[in-house]
């Protein structure tokens, strides 16, 4: 089968590789129907060093199960699934309490152990809990905002839970990727009054205030944290959802929350120490969130996305085969496209 490997930093081929099949009894194969490049490729697309092997990527896709295994009850040859980023048994103690990500048999797609899903087909561990069923019968125009389930609006979605993003509180989101657009979503879906999206790339902002943000703030550093007081009394706000990742966004992120208030940080952290620590101490902001258990949220934002009341698939801009996709992470990387969908 074809798939999506990555050698080294900027390194990226369209290879044939031995094709995707089962392994364990409780595996399921899925021919991929959408897949597509994540923010999150991002870093290793930017730093991975050399590897001989290469990485087969993604961990985002709908699909059609082709073929399961004899342990495999909930699934079926033909159902149309969603594969959140990471696998789950969907039983263990922490998939119960709605935290599938640190499930104790699980694990991530897209890694020099497991093959990612920027390809034909892939293989699904742990399938009964891991892959999540879609209604039959829908249109394909809705695609791309089902595939968004499997990773940026639950990410998003987990921001502003992580963030306690309340109705008529303040909220503002750092980072104008696919995530934070998500999370502008989110954080008006669960009411919060005041959303301030935080960028400055006028196609994103665009669509940011299309989602429901309410205020803009394009200044950086410094300038940035005074904007948002100025925009809410002098204080910070209630809640900021950290969508990026790095020191400086992690930084503003703490500055900019008011007394009391919470950070939800979704953005892989690229650094060993978190800063601010003494004006989030002081301040008494709470610092939570982590890699967002995406299959746990499915339920809640299935309906939302079916009855049309939220469109995330918007956060895509592009769409190619697996021909274009060393172009479309060269893209993303440059910031020319938000996020490039892959139909294989
Ligand atoms: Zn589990």
């Amino acid at each position: 089968m074809r798939a999506t490997v990555m050698y080294a930093a900027g390194d990226v081929r369209i290879e044939n590789v031995p094709d995707a099949r089962l392994i364990e009894p409780t595996d399921a194969l899925v021919r991929v129907t959408r897949a597509c490049i994540c923010g999150s490729d991002l870093w290793p697309y930017k730093a991975m060093e050399q590897s001989e092997a290469g990485v087969i990527m993604g961990h985002e896709a709908i699909g059609v199960v082709e073929e399961v295994g004899k342990d495999v009850h909930n699934l079926k040859r033909g159902d149309l699934v969603v594969m959140p980023f990471a696998w789950s048994d969907g039983t263990c103690v922490f998939c119960h309490e709605g935290l599938n990500t640190a499930c104790v048999h699980g694990g991530f797609f897209g890694n020099a152990e497991i093959a990612g899903a920027q390809a034909e087909a892939v293989r699904v561990p742990l399938a009964d809990g891991t892959l999540f069923v879609l209604p039959g019968g829908k249109d394909d125009a809705l695609l791309p905002s089902l595939l968004t389930l499997s990773d940026v609006m639950g990410t998003g979605h987990h921001a502003a839970v992580a963030a306690r993003v309340h109705p008529e509180k303040s909220v503002a989101v750092v980072g104008d990727g696919a995530v934070g657009l998500c999370g502008v979503i989110a954080a008006r879906r669960l009411g919060a009054e005041q959303v301030i999206i935080m960028g400055r790339h006028p196609d994103r902002i665009a669509l940011a205030k299309e989602f429901g943000a309410t205020d803009v703030v394009s200044e950086r550093g410094e300038e940035a944290i005074e904007r948002v007081r100025e925009l809410t009394n002098g204080f910070g706000v209630h809640s900021v959802l950290e969508c990026v990742g790095t020191e400086q966004s992690m930084l503003t992120a703490i500055s900019i929350a008011r007394p009391g208030g919470a950070v939800g940080r979704v953005g892989v952290p690229q650094d060993e120490a978190m800063p601010a620590s003494q004006p989030s101490f002081y301040n008494n902001i709470t610092v939570s969130g982590g890699p967002a258990p995406v299959r746990a949220y499915i339920d809640e934002l299935l309906p939302d996305i079916l009855e049309g009341r939220i469109e995330p698939g918007r956060v895509f801009d592009r769409i190619t085969n697996l021909d274009g996709v060393p172009e479309g992470y060269r893209a993303m990387n440059e910031r020319e496209a938000l996020k490039v969908m892959i139909k294989p």
